[in-house]
Order: C-alpha cells, then structure tokens, then sequence
C-alpha cells in the first residue's frame, strides 16, 4: 500500500550532533566510506553519506536528498544559472549600454557559454558518480575534467583579448583571480578542514564544497573584471602611439 509513497528516514550527523532526521526516497540508501566501491574512496575523511550503486534514474532523483554531494551538485547548479542569467543581462543591458563593438559581444559569449559549460560537467560528475556502472562514473569523471580546462579556456579568450589594452589596472585584477585560484586549489589538494575534523563535515564545509564555492568566485570576478575592461576600453580609447603599434 502507498508504496510509492514511502520514505525511510535516515540519521545523518552534522558537525557534532549526530541525528538529524532526512527523508531519502525508496531505493535510496547512503552508505560509509567502508561499504562504497573502491572508485569512489577518494577521501577518508568524509565518513558517511555516500550515495552507490544507483540507477540513473535514482542518480537524478538524490539531487533532492541531501547526501554528502548534495552542495558539491547545487554549488554549480546555482553557478550555472548565474552565469545564465549574467548572459542574458550582458547581452541585453550591460554591453548596449557600453556600446560594445561586435567583438565585445562574441568574446562575452564565448566566456560565458564556456563558465556554463564548466558548471554543468560538474554537476554531471557530482550527481552520476554514484551510478552502479563504474564505466558510466569514469566518463562523467573525465567531462568534469574536459570542463574545467573548457571554464579556464572561456577565462584565457577574454583576457588574451583585453590583458594587454594599453594602461589600464587589469593586471591587479588577473593577481587577485590567481589568488582565488591557488586558495582553491589549496583546498581541494589538502582535503582541509575535513582532515582535522574526520566524519564531522561529511555534509557542510568539506574541502571539495569550499572549491567549488571559489571556483564560482573566481569565475564571476573574472567576468565581472572582462565587463570592466570592455567598459574601460570603450570609455577611455587608447592613446594614438599606442593604437597605432
Ligand atoms: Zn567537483
């Protein structure tokens, strides 16, 4: 009767209390670092909360349970729909206003469709590497990867574009994205603060969730610092013994 319907409820711990109730779906189960399959052991210091063995169907489905991917998924859904919506308020208000030249408009896109490109590999990853086929995992593992090198390609397009524009401070802007950048990195090499406080952070504040926290920052700076470029360019043209180079 009403099997459809039904829900287990699941304890999960958060920081130091261990029993918060969650509601997972049938066919559902989270599991401890100790019964996953060796494909997915990556970090011993996130004990529990492990989604497996699941379905595509069902991988899709625990993107409303909270497991301990759950803000590693919805960090870059959200990031995808910000890039989204920043294009669409680029393109309509933000480069008009500027009077940007066609170029403008190609060099914002491409920065913007490859940061898009970027989030949803991610969310791929996140949300499939529990799949049952161990193939399936490893393939959405390399997109995650192709992703990344496609977010940093969108970066590299507009600021081979705009770097070298006569004097403007862009050079403060590219030191600031770097340092976003190495923190990021720094995080996700580490598995800080996770390793000090084993099992306590399976679900909030783990290192992979603060990376791609900043992967977002370091994105969004990067746009916001392409706009002010273009803006700065077509507000300040360059002087003739430059232009003329
Ligand atoms: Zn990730």
């Amino acid at each position: 009767m009403h099997q459809k319907l039904l829900k287990s409820a699941h304890y999960i711990e958060l920081g130091s209390y261990q029993y918060w109730p969650v509601l997972v779906p049938r066919g559902i189960r989270l599991y401890t670092y100790e019964q996953i399959p060796v494909s997915l052991k990556d970090n011993p210091y996130i004990t529990d909360g492990y989604r497996a063995y699941l379905p595509s169907r069902l991988c899709i489905k625990s993107l409303f349970i909270l497991s301990n991917e759950t803000v590693n998924i919805w960090s870059h859904l959200l990031g995808f729909f910000l890039f989204f919506t920043l294009g669409i308020y680029d393109m309509t208000s933000v480069l008009p206003s500027a009077s940007a030249s066609r170029e403008d408009f190609v060099i914002c896109s491409i920065c913007l469709f490859c940061f898009q490109v970027c989030m949803l590999c991610s969310v791929g990853y996140h949300l499939f590497s529990c799949h049952r086929s161990e193939k399936t995992c490893r393939r959405w593992m390399a997109l995650d990867y192709a992703g990344i090198s496609v977010g940093i390609l969108g970066c590299y397009v507009s600021g081979v574009f705009y770097a070298f524009y006569c004097n403007n401070d862009f050079a403060p802007r590219v030191v600031v994205m770097y340092v976003i950048a190495l923190l990021a990195f720094l995080f996700y090499i580490s598995k800080v603060p996770e390793r000090y406080f084993p099992g306590q952070l399976n679900y909030l504040g783990s290192s992979h969730q603060i990376w791609h926290i900043l992967a977002v920052v370091m994105l969004y700076w990067w746009h916001q610092s392409t706009v002010y470029v273009m803006q700065y360019r077509h507000s300040k043209p360059c002087p003739d013994y430059v232009s003329h180079l």
